[in-house]
């Protein structure tokens, strides 16, 4: 299937690795331009490459931090008019919400909430304008089921997901669509670096922990950040101008509600 994006400019949050790294390959795979960012030169020189050696959409590169007002204009800087844009950030850390001060929750609120905001203003009017645009926010399965150790996760990403409920239907008659996919557990550093705090917290070895994990989804397994970009890549298609305001759940069914 043509997504029918070939030659669209995207700018893809966060992706040297993981879900936006997988969102970033498969919409170059698509013939999108795509730029990318993270705080690290070296991992996302890495990831530029594996993205060029696909033989698709341009790469550009940004080294920055997109939770600071310093990485958002520098990625706006590098692709000033994005016909996609892709929010993602670092997740903030696991914990006992007792423990959380006011810094730490503005951190949060800055980095899973506030940064996808501020980067939808900059960029949605001249997408109204040019009739075109596909904003998808990277959020998680805790905005439909909180995780227990990650309250700050539960209350900035829900945060952004209100936000964008009523923007969502502001901008889908110029055909501009805002839309969050929320993943369950997706293997990837972040997904380990959870897994090995569960397993201190049961008192297991990490191995164990993980093998109960995957084995704990009914898909058996993990996602494959692949998989994440597929879906990423359809809503972000010329053909997906009709969703918008949605929380798309990718999860292998581990969310166990009808709706
Ligand atoms: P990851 O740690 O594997 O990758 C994160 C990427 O973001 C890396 O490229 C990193 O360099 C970059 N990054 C982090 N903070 C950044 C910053 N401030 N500025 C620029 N780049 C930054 O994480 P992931 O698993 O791909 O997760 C992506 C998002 O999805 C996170 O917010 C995470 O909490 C959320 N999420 C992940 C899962 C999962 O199972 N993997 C599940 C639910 C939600």
């Amino acid at each position: 299937m043509d997504l029918g994006i070939k030659e669209k400019k995207a700018i893809v949050c966060a992706s040297s690795k993981g879900l936006g790294k997988g969102c970033a390959l498969s919409l170059a795979r698509e013939g999108v331009n795509v730029t990318i960012c993270a705080r690290t030169e070296e991992t996302l020189e890495e990831a530029a490459d594996e993205i060029r050696a696909l033989g698709g959409g341009a790469v550009t590169m940004v080294a920055c931090d997109i939770t600071t007002e310093d990485g958002q204009k520098a990625v706006l800087a590098a692709c000033p008019a994005p016909d996609i844009l892709i929010n993602n950030a670092g997740g903030p850390a696991p914990g006992d919400f007792r423990d959380w001060d006011r810094e730490t929750w503005i951190a949060a609120l800055d980095a899973n909430m506030l940064t996808a905001i501020f980067l939808i203003k900059a960029t949605v009017d001249g997408m109204i304008e040019r009739r075109f645009g596909r904003i998808v926010n990277i959020t998680s399965s805790a905005v439909k089921a909180p995780i227990e150790i990650l309250g700050l996760s539960n209350g900035a990403r829900s945060g952004l997901t209100g936000f964008v409920a009523g923007l969502a239907r502001k901008t889908v008659a110029a055909n501009v669509t805002i839309n969050n996919i929320l993943p369950g557990p997706f293997d990837t550093e972040r997904m380990h670096a959870n897994i090995k705090v569960n397993a201190e917290k049961a008192g297991l070895s990490v191995e164990e922990m993980t093998k109960r994990k995957a084995a704990a989804n009914p898909a058996g397994r993990f996602g494959d950040p692949n998989e994440f970009g597929e879906l990423c890549a359809f809503v972000c298609s010329a053909q997906a101008g009709y969703i918008t305001g949605q929380n798309l759940l990718i999860d292998g069914g581990g969310f166990p509600g009808t709706f």
